[in-house]
């Protein structure tokens, strides 16, 4: 097993810098999800770690050794990718055995080694199979399996799930999950899915444009977005991002004010704004109630029934339009006047630069 550490990594093709100094600490055994939208330089940065690409600049270290300049081969790692690459005429338990059988492995070693895997993503009945006769998240398993057989100190995981149907990767996450809890092996597994990297992650890495935005538990992501782009892209539904103007400040509170939300006091300290300025207010749909003291006012324009939840689209008096989520059963439909109680402990307030409070 290894910790990975990457100081100052960096990315050219051409004269573009795709990733532009990138500083990320992995512990051993850790699972970090990078996650972001498309072409924000995640893929890239975890074919740097596997060896794929080459790294324009910065120190790339797995376990003790600096591995900038080693070949795949040599950094004990295994990935995993979104297309299983795994071989069509060959059974299951020949896939499992490939990098062994190259290796020249005996074939008690082989044979352990294989069973191991099997049983772990429990496989053991699909051996004599050949992925043409497997179900899409069966491949994707063999290709996992044959990244364990290999006893990589660092799993690479490049969107391994992206083409299975949405109730398969649900499955597929909760194996993982387990996967990892199993091994205790350092995992780093990339996507754009927010929520693949809310419930796998016990510390994601939030990329845009090349460069972190944020690193941390999901909870502290959810709770504590640094700055707009994050309290954005994590959670779902969004986070409802309202404008608003400094109005007040003291030692231990901001005073901020609009159309859409009167007058309220956020118990912020130590804020550097002044009065006047533009700032963000940041509401999570989940913190939004029926009624109480600290109302929002607007008028329903769309009721989502979920079932567990209910998520009522509401347009306020500037036209934006916000989302809460109620309960399941909540009395709510289109174009009644709903009043809405925030919770202001938990609002963010983002500076007019974005950057969080
Ligand atoms: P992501 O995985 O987040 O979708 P990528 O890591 O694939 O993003 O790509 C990051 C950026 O690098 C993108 O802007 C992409 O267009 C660019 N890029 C990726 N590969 C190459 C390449 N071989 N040549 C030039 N640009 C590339």
């Amino acid at each position: 097993m290894a910790q990975v550490s990457l100081k100052g990594i960096k990315k050219n093709y051409g004269a573009t810098q795709v990733i532009k100094g990138v500083d990320i600490e992995i512990s051993d055994g850790e699972f970090v999800v990078f996650v972001g939208p498309s072409g924000c330089g995640k893929s890239t940065l975890l074919r740097m770690i596997a060896g794929l690409e080459d790294i324009t600049g910065g120190t790339l270290t797995i376990g003790d050794t600096v591995v900038n300049d080693l070949p795949p081969k040599d950094r004990r790692i295994a990935m995993v990718f979104q297309s299983y690459a795994i071989f069509p005429h060959m059974t299951v338990r020949e896939n499992l055995a490939f990098g062994l059988t190259i290796a020249n492995a005996p074939k008690a070693e082989k044979d352990a080694k294989v069973a191991e895997a099997a049983r772990i993503l429990q496989m053991e009945n699909l051996l004599e199979r050949r992925p043409s006769q497997l179900s899409g998240g069966q491949r994707q398993r063999v290709a996992i399996g044959r990244a364990i057989v290999r006893k990589p100190a660092v799993f690479l995981f490049d969107e391994p799930l992206s083409n299975l149907d949405a109730a398969l990767r649900v499955d597929m996450r909760m194996e993982l999950s387990k996967l990892h809890a199993d091994l205790g092996a350092t995992m780093i597994y990339v996507t754009h899915d927010q929520v693949e990297a809310m419930t796998l992650a016990d510390k994601i890495v939030v990329l845009k444009g090349g460069v972190v935005q944020q690193i941390g538990t999901p909870l502290e992501l959810y709770h504590t977005p640094a700055n707009l782009f994050v309290a954005g892209f994590m959670g779902s539904p969004k986070m409802n991002l309202l404008k608003a103007r400094v109005e007040a400040i003291d030692a231990t509170s901001v005073t901020v004010g609009s159309a859409d939300i009167g007058t309220v006091v956020l118990p912020k300290g130590g804020v550097s704004a002044a009065v006047g300025d533009e700032v963000t207010i940041g509401l999570r749909p989940h913190h939004l109630t029926l009624g109480g003291a600290h109302d929002i006012t607007g008028k329903v324009v769309l009721v989502e029934r979920l079932g567990n939840e209910t998520l009522a689209a509401v347009a306020l008096a500037s036209g934006q339009q916000i989302i809460a989520a109620l309960p399941g059963d909540v009395e709510v439909s289109a174009n009644q006047e709903l009043n809405l109680a925030t919770e202001l402990h938990r609002a963010s307030l983002f500076l007019p630069n974005g950057v969080a409070a």
